[in-house]
């Protein structure tokens, strides 16, 4: 069976619906704003959008240290706990998510002089 995701958000779709049961996020297209089409997951297209979010969850973690004033590890503890509603394994993205997590916190933080 092939899952399949929402191209806008990154969650799991099935029936070409959110699993909530909301329709998938709206795109522009020809005739104005309608749902977006659901794409799979291993697709060219799905592995994008399933690196931009966990990019994504990434900068929210380092948004969360910087802004927030989290530790670290609660922040990243937080932004992965949001994996399973995500259809995603916890273990396999955190290497990802921490990677973007360092990535953000070099580019925003560190500016002011850490
Ligand atoms: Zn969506």
């Amino acid at each position: 069976m092939t899952d399949y995701i929402c191209p806008e958000c990154g969650e799991p779709s099935e029936g070409g619906l959110h699993l909530d049961g909301t329709p998938l996020c709206p795109v522009m297209g020809a005739g104005g704003y309608q749902a977006a089409q659901p794409v799979a997951v291993n697709s060219l297209e799905g592995q994008q959008v399933r690196g931009d979010l966990l990019d994504a969850f990434g900068a929210d973690a380092a948004l969360d240290v910087l802004r927030a004033g989290a530790s670290e590890q609660n922040a990243l503890d937080e932004v992965l706990g949001s994996a399973p509603a995500f259809g995603l394994d916890r273990d396999e993205i955190a290497p990802i998510v921490d990677g973007a997590f360092r990535r953000r916190l070099d580019g925003y933080g560190r500016r002011n002089g850490r």
